[in-house]
């Protein structure tokens, strides 16, 4: 499995949704899109930024990748190995 963010093999990939379902009012049989990504990069996202402005701004796997922060990240954790567990911070 591979990461679209960092594009590592990983083991085991997590869904991130783009639109995070507390910053929309939507049915709870709609989940939005999604896209898997691995762990780290997955905190990453969460710790950089709140729902609000992932729903706005950074909605699609381009704008997270082009994202100043996200690619100074992505940058540095593709030299990382996939196995282990990396700290962010
Ligand atoms: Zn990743
Ligand atoms: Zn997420």
């Amino acid at each position: 499995m591979k990461c679209e963010l960092c594009e590592r093999e990983v083991t085991r990939l997590t869904a991130h949704h783009l639109i995070p379902k507390q910053a929309v009012k939507r049915k709870q049989a709609d989940s939005g899109p999604t896209v898997d990504i691995c762990s780290a990069c997955h905190r990453q996202i969460h710790r950089l930024f709140d729902n609000k402005h992932l729903a706005k701004e950074l909605n699609s796997v381009e704008a997270l990748k082009n994202e100043p922060q996200m690619a100074k990240f992505l940058a540095w954790v593709r030299k990382q190995k996939p196995d282990k567990r990396v700290q962010v911070h």
